[in-house]
């Protein structure tokens, strides 16, 4: 469908990638940074031209607009989405992109920083991209893919559509979002207003890859309150919090159940903060668990070892707050199979593989779930995240552009 298309994802990236978004976890502000607005300012006005009447940046720094239908039918309105913002893991200040045309499979080394080497013996997803073109960052930032490959594709997809009217498709929102990596990507998001029924964010790696899975996700604080004395006359009277802490800590599995010793569809317990005086001692936990009541039983698990270690302290005691941070976004998508299908359907269809993954960790689209937006994640070919190395081929770009455009005709087609 798409083989006359003169694509422009590649070339609108490349502009885009050369905006500084970077977000900033430690801003009380939203958006986090001022920039990012930067780029929303271009991308409602590129909308604007594209011919997208309602496209504008609202106050956040969020950019909306609306594709109109074109068929008679009735269609679920989709949403596609994207996050303009760049990881404050690597600088986003600067970057100079450059387009390897005809990846031979040999090392890239990257001009500015000549010990950034792209290598295919550490990056086998290198295999897939001989012959294609690779675009890299120049050595001194990341390049921003994540999620500005995402994004061109989706102003690309609203510029096939405006010029393509035969194909048919519903009412499509398209929704550009600030602070995704910093967590808060729909902080200030008007779902109302947008008025999707379904959505899709554009923010995943390998061509064909679909996530319809994230952890569920709930943090627990263990307060442990010792007995405190003078130290100089403590004898069998004083009981130090932070030692008994650290016998929890000790407690916990060593071969099972940590980040450092599960992969796959295991979850885990795993400390992330210990504050404290000898009198009154805390640790944050994070509970994950691909499956929401798993939480529970880990939980569990952790309040008896916490009993159980303190049982030989009866003087000390302890509370256990079990708060809510983010559930699995499966939870909600099995009960709107269409919105997984459409996308397998439309994947196939752009002749590619379909790769179902799943996310160890939460994204937006949990959120959106959550919030009443079903929104599994779909490939944007970024690969190498939030690393010098970062790296997205023109070809993955323009498949997933494709995949779009079968996605949407799915949606009209099953109406
Ligand atoms: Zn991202």
């Amino acid at each position: 469908m798409l083989d006359n298309y003169n694509f422009t994802a590649a070339e609108r990236f490349l502009r885009y990638v050369q905006i500084d978004t970077q977000s900033d976890p430690l801003a009380t502000t939203f958006p986090s940074t001022d920039k990012q607005k930067d780029l929303g300012n271009i991308l409602a006005e590129e909308l604007l031209q594209i011919g997208l009447q309602d496209a504008h940046m609202d106050e956040w720094g969020y950019v909306y607009a609306t594709i109109p239908s074109n068929t008679d039918k009735k269609v679920p309105v989709i949403c596609f989405c994207a996050h303009m913002d760049t990881a404050p893991d690597c600088s986003g200040t600067n970057v100079k992109p450059i387009v390897h045309k005809n990846y031979s499979g040999a090392d890239i080394i990257l001009p500015d920083d000549k010990s950034q080497v792209l290598r295919l013996s550490e990056y086998p997803y290198l295999q897939s991209q001989i012959g294609n073109d690779i675009i890299t960052a120049s050595g001194l930032t990341l390049l921003g893919a994540d999620d500005k490959a995402g994004v061109a594709e989706i102003m690309d997809l609203a510029n096939f559509l405006m010029t393509h009217k035969d194909v048919k498709h519903g009412e499509i929102k398209i929704l550009f979002t600030p602070d995704e990596e910093v967590g808060n990507g729909t902080g200030k998001l008007d779902l109302q207003k947008l008025g999707a029924d379904y959505g899709y964010t554009l923010d995943g790696g390998d061509a064909g890859s679909l996530e319809d899975e994230t952890f569920s996700a709930d943090g627990v604080r263990l307060t442990i309150h010792g007995v405190i004395a003078h130290p100089g006359y403590a004898k069998n009277k004083m009981i130090n919090a932070m030692k008994l802490a650290g016998l929890i800590l000790d407690a916990l599995p060593k071969d099972r159940l940590s980040p450092e010793s599960t992969e796959g569809k295991r979850g885990f317990i795993h400390p992330v903060r210990v504050e404290g005086i000898a009198e009154k001692c805390t640790i944050d936990f994070i509970i994950r668990d691909f499956e929401t009541p798993g939480l529970k039983k880990k939980e569990d698990f952790l309040r008896t070892l916490v009993e159980e270690t303190l049982r030989a302290y009866p003087k000390a005691s302890f509370e256990f707050a079990v708060s809510e941070q983010y559930r699995n976004m499966k939870d909600v998508l099995v009960l709107h199979p269409q919105v997984t299908d459409h996308a397998k359907t439309a994947i196939t269809k752009a002749g590619l593989d379909v790769k179902m993954e799943s996310i160890r960790g939460g994204t937006d689209g949990s959120r959106l779930s959550f919030m009443g937006l079903p929104c599994p994640n779909l490939f944007a070919g970024e690969q190498a995240i939030h690393s010098k190395l970062e790296f997205v081929s023109v070809q993955d770009m323009n498949k997933a552009v494709e995949t779009l455009v079968y996605l949407v005709g799915e949606w009209e087609n099953a109406s």
